[in-house]
């Protein structure tokens, strides 16, 4: 068993106040956000105010510290927004008269604001906060969405290019990147290597085996712990951080020690223990493995050892070996993978790749099989090798990389086999049908192939997603709804719970893309029971797979 003690939280991001944006039932008040901290187990936050984001930011940044009040849980960072133009507006006098208030952090939005880093009174901003070795929060979120996008963080368009000169102009002033994600690493890690100065907060950094990957290469130093309340879940980054194949002492750096280093903090002590707490909690809380509850993760992927990419990602290691390491770290029995084959190359022999792993590792892996529509005549190779010699678990079509829609007559053998085996189709959810399958060709394809069993992938990568969704999962028995996606929207899994039914739930992670273990924690900090919890990571699809009367064999089974 992996144990380690528990360690103590400083959340590096989160925001206090009325958004106009919200997430049902997420916290905005004082009252709601310790409340929140508590059943996570965050001793503390660096918080900044919403209407200081949104509205006017010196206003904002009042209503913080009178909202905080004395509350020493909770430090206040002020929104710097140096682009409402005022005639006589003296810039660096503002900062002193932040600095005066009580201010230890500062955040800035350059595409929420439109902020000019080359003007020069910005810079003696800048300048003025390098001076007294302070650190700035880039935060890129916008305030503009595309509504073709399916989770809210897609639209943060971070500018590393932008961090990197900032960071070589000013050596003493230390940038921390907000909300950096798996497609951030390959400029993110570059600026690392360039600029000591530059460090990432860790709502959104769910790559796989990547909080260690900065711990080897970087150090510790580079990471701090943060949650993105209330947008976001909590316990999703905090699980991704206990579960970290790291050192104490390095946890103890990203959870709490680098925050109060920057701020000058004293050191953060753990909660006190609350003996009532539901017993699926206290073992994530502290990194111990899930091996009393079956957990089954219903999408994934897998390549051959050394694979690079796909595109221009750069991603942590993506085979079998790699894999079945986190699972058993973390507890989770099986996954069911597809090849990154799905993106381009070769499906068959990426069909190929997930079977070798399915053989290797007997129990771990479930294949599912890469059709490509566009190469019909591969198809009576694709059945032989797949399901007549082999059983494979399922379909997983990609159609955004095939640029060819599920309800395209190129899909439908693909669809009658499943109809004819029983087997289950994981369909990657879009808004638009190039994008992946949307809710109209789910709900048209149920009820004619009844036998099939249709997983729709990310169907919590927002309420907008989700909302389209349930609906379907209620009227036909044969939907059900896989979970992940980065955005890991606050309150999500405990929604699709209430609204789908409970047995609709599926746990999946996209691992080796991502870890498993903030999608865990998306979970296992929701308000949720444990009995709900239980159902979601595993119970379902165990259920699932009696159903469709899979052969082929899982671990525990
Ligand atoms: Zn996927």
């Amino acid at each position: 068993m992996h144990t380690v003690s528990e360690v103590a939280f400083f959340d590096a991001n989160a925001c206090l106040g009325r958004s106009m944006c919200r997430t049902p039932g997420s916290p905005y008040d004082l009252k709601g956000l310790l409340r929140e901290l508590d059943l996570c187990r965050i001793t503390r936050a660096l918080v900044y105010h919403a209407s200081a984001r949104e509205l006017d930011s010196r206003k904002g940044n009042r209503a913080l510290l009178e909202e905080i009040g004395g509350n020493r849980r909770l430090v206040p960072a002020a929104v710097f927004n140096p682009t409402p133009y005022k005639g006589e507006r003296d810039l660096v006098g503002e900062l002193s008269g932040l600095i005066r208030s009580g201010f230890k952090a500062f955040r800035a939005f350059p595409l929420y604001h439109g902020i000019n880093f080359s003007d020069p009174e910005v810079r003696n901003v800048l300048g003025g906060l390098a001076e007294r070795k302070s650190a700035l929060w880039l935060d890129y979120d916008q305030l503009y969405y595309n509504f073709n996008q399916i989770g809210q963080h897609e639209q943060r368009a971070i500018d590393l290019a932008q961090v990197d000169l900032l960071a070589a102009d000013f050596p003493d002033l230390t940038l921390v990147v907000v909300g950096a994600m798996y497609n951030h690493h390959s400029a993110l890690f570059r600026v690392f290597d360039r600029r000591a100065n530059v460090k990432a907060e860790t709502s959104l950094f769910q790559g796989f085996e990547m909080i260690r990957f900065v711990c080897e290469r970087w150090g510790a130093e580079r990471l701090l712990f943060g949650t993105g309340l209330p947008l976001t879940s909590p316990g999703a980054a905090r699980a991704a951080l206990v579960y970290a194949d790291i050192s104490e002492d390095e946890k103890r750096k990203i959870a709490s020690g680098n925050l109060e280093a920057l701020l000058g903090e004293q050191q953060t002590p753990t909660l006190p223990d609350d003996p009532g707490r539901s017993r699926i909690m206290a073992a994530v809380d502290r990194g111990e493995t899930l091996d009393s509850i079956p957990i089954f993760d219903c999408h994934g992927h897998i390549a051959p050892p050394g694979f690079e990419g796909p595109y221009g990602l750069t991603l942590g290691p993506q085979d079998a070996g790699s894999i079945v390491k986190v699972l058993d770290r973390i507890g989770i029995d099986s996954v069911a993978v597809s090849s990154w084959e799905l993106m381009g190359g070769d499906t068959l022999e990426g069909n190929r790749t997930a079977w070798e792993a399915a053989q290797a590792f007997p129990g771990r892996f479930l294949p599912y099989a890469v059709v490509n529509s566009n190469y019909p005549e591969e198809w009576p190779q694709l059945v032989e090798e797949c399901f007549t010699a082999r059983r494979f678990f399922g379909f997983k079509p990609y159609p955004f990389s095939q640029r060819r829609q599920i309800s395209d007559p190129a899909f439908e053998n693909m669809l009658e086999l499943a109809q004819n085996l029983r087997l289950p189709i994981l369909c990657h959810f879009a808004f638009e049908p190039l994008g992946g399958v949307t809710a109209e060709e789910i709900a048209s394809l149920a009820p004619r192939y009844p036998q099939t069993t249709f997983i729709v992938a990310h169907s919590g990568a927002s309420f907008r997603a989700a909302r389209v969704l349930v609906p379907l999962a209620q009227e036909f028995s044969n939907i059900y709804l896989e979970i992940n996606y980065t955005s890991v929207p606050f309150g999500m899994v405990s929604y699709l719970a209430n609204e789908a039914g409970v047995e609709k739930v599926l746990f999946g992670t996209d691992t080796p893309m991502r870890d498993p273990s903030p999608i865990l924690g998306w979970v296992v900090y929701d308000h949720l029971s444990d009995e709900a919890r239980r159902k979601i990571l595993g119970g379902n699809f165990l259920n699932l797979v009696k159903k469709i009367g899979y052969p082929g064999r899982l671990k525990g089974l």
